[in-house]
């Protein structure tokens, strides 16, 4: 005998531990010292698919935010308010909460299929239920703050509390407010603090996917906002209002598309159950009202959301060109106030000028460094008197160098005015020269011909 009921709400518990496993796992993973994601303040650096950049090329998070919104822009109009039922963490943290805390664990309220009633008394429970919850809420602020504190910075860090205030005050307060939404704010939070449920609904064109009630079999029960009939009198719906009882928003599916409604399919798995009884399916489905309308499959390929895939492809593609562009070495490089110095050694003039070379190791190993500079048209003009020999940098180290480079030889073009010659600068790791190498611009200043004054 076909058997017609839904387990949405099995496939959605699945989908809540595949994502936080996937998120306790994720800050632990580490490829050549690099996380998947993250964004250390600390150590100025972000690593972004286990590939690290410096603070200082941060042009690649303009293209991250363009692919973020533009995939969220895909998943809504295809999907609907599929982030908010299957992944959402204050979705999943409600259910933790309410169905599992409150309900399974400690019996506060009798059953997860009415959450509308409100259970009176049971004080200590409940107290217990929110001490439970904030303990767990300290994880998952932890988890959360492993994005942005490395798990091995944040485990040394929990160590010494004293000496890293701001953290444990951000765990411990914010903690402390993610109880209070969850366990007291909310669904209301998802009603009516939300950004992301007010602006998602002119994303939806007709072929979106949501929750809708079949109002063709079910029969009219609402009259826009108001209430008809509860059992309507010709329809399948029976007006047992099973789908209004489980509703975690409090609302009745059969009134139309609604703001409050998180797509949760609880209603549908409700009906579901209620309809079985009658061999029917589900008066409450998770179809397109398109589908409804025209008694055919949804159709996920359509121009709007072929355009999507096309332009995140694209700009998905720019992303990881900009990302293999990525330098394994930085440098800036700033010139001393002073134009030149002037000395006479055995005879000779020597004029040399100086420079701040500030030399960041963006690779993830340490490495030996060096340059050498010429002139354009005399490469042996010039020889590097400051730093004297290589230095060695940490991975993730930055270095300021003062360099100073002397000339012998009168460079002088203009006996009435100083020179100014174009310098190129070739800096690179001595280890792996052609991959880590860098070249900048800057002048070499000699004074006007002092050799014939
Ligand atoms: S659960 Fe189904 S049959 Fe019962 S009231 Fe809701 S739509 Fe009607
Ligand atoms: S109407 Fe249905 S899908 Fe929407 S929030 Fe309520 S139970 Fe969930």
């Amino acid at each position: 005998m076909k058997n017609f009921i839904t387990h949405y709400a099995r496939k959605r518990y699945t989908s809540f531990i595949i994502i936080t496993c996937i998120a306790l796992i994720l800050p632990f993973i580490r490829i050549n010292n690099n996380h998947f994601f993250l964004l250390s303040f600390d150590h100025k650096k972000l690593d972004l698919f286990f590939i690290s950049f410096s603070t200082q090329e941060l042009y690649l998070m303009p293209f991250l935010l363009i692919c973020l919104f533009l995939g969220i822009f895909f998943i809504t109009t295809l999907g609907g308010r599929i982030w908010c039922a299957w992944s959402c963490p204050q979705t999943i943290f409600r259910v933790i909460f309410r169905d599992l805390i409150q309900t399974k664990l400690l019996k506060i309220r009798t059953s997860i299929a009415n959450k509308q009633k409100n259970y009176e008394g049971k004080i200590l429970k409940k107290i217990l239920a929110v001490l439970i919850f904030y303990a767990l809420s300290l994880v998952a602020v932890s988890n959360f703050l492993w994005y942005f504190v490395p798990p091995e910075d944040f485990f040394a860090y929990i160590q010494n509390p004293g000496e890293h205030l701001l953290l444990m005050g951000i765990l411990f307060v914010t903690s402390f407010f993610l109880t209070l939404d969850v366990c007291f704010l909310a669904e209301n939070f998802c009603i009516y603090v939300c950004p992301y449920a007010r602006i998602q609904s002119v994303m939806f064109d007709t072929n979106t996917i949501q929750v809708i009630y079949d109002e063709h079999r079910g029969g009219k029960v609402f009259d826009g906002a108001t209430k008809l009939y509860k059992k309507p009198p010709q329809g399948e719906c029976i007006g047992c209002e099973a789908c209004v009882a489980v509703c975690p928003t409090h609302i009745d599916i059969r009134r139309g598309m609604q703001l409050e409604c998180i797509n949760c399919l609880e209603c549908a798995d409700a009906c579901s159950k209620v309809q079985n009884k009658f061999k029917r399916e589900s008066l409450i489905n998770w179809t397109s009202f398109e589908a409804v309308e025209k008694r055919q499959k949804v159709r996920y390929f359509r121009f709007r959301t072929i355009a999507y895939c096309i332009v995140l492809a694209v700009a998905v593609i720019i992303l990881i060109f900009m990302g293999s562009k990525k330098e394994h070495m930085l440098l800036n490089i700033n010139r001393s106030s002073e134009l030149y110095h002037i000395e006479q050694k055995d005879g000779k003039t020597e004029v040399s000028n100086a420079y701040i070379f500030l030399f960041d190791n963006t690779d993830n190993k340490a490495h030996e460094y060096y340059f050498k500079v010429e002139i354009q048209g005399d490469e042996n003009a010039l020889s590097i008197v400051r730093p004297s020999k290589p230095f060695t940098l940490k991975a993730g180290a930055k270095s300021k160098q003062i360099v100073v480079l002397k000339t012998e030889k009168n460079l002088s073009k203009n006996k009435d005015q100083d020179t100014i010659l174009p310098l190129k600068i070739t800096a690179f790791a001595l280890d792996e020269s052609e991959k880590i190498k860098v070249e900048r611009e800057s002048i070499f200043v000699y004074p006007k011909d002092i050799q014939k004054d």
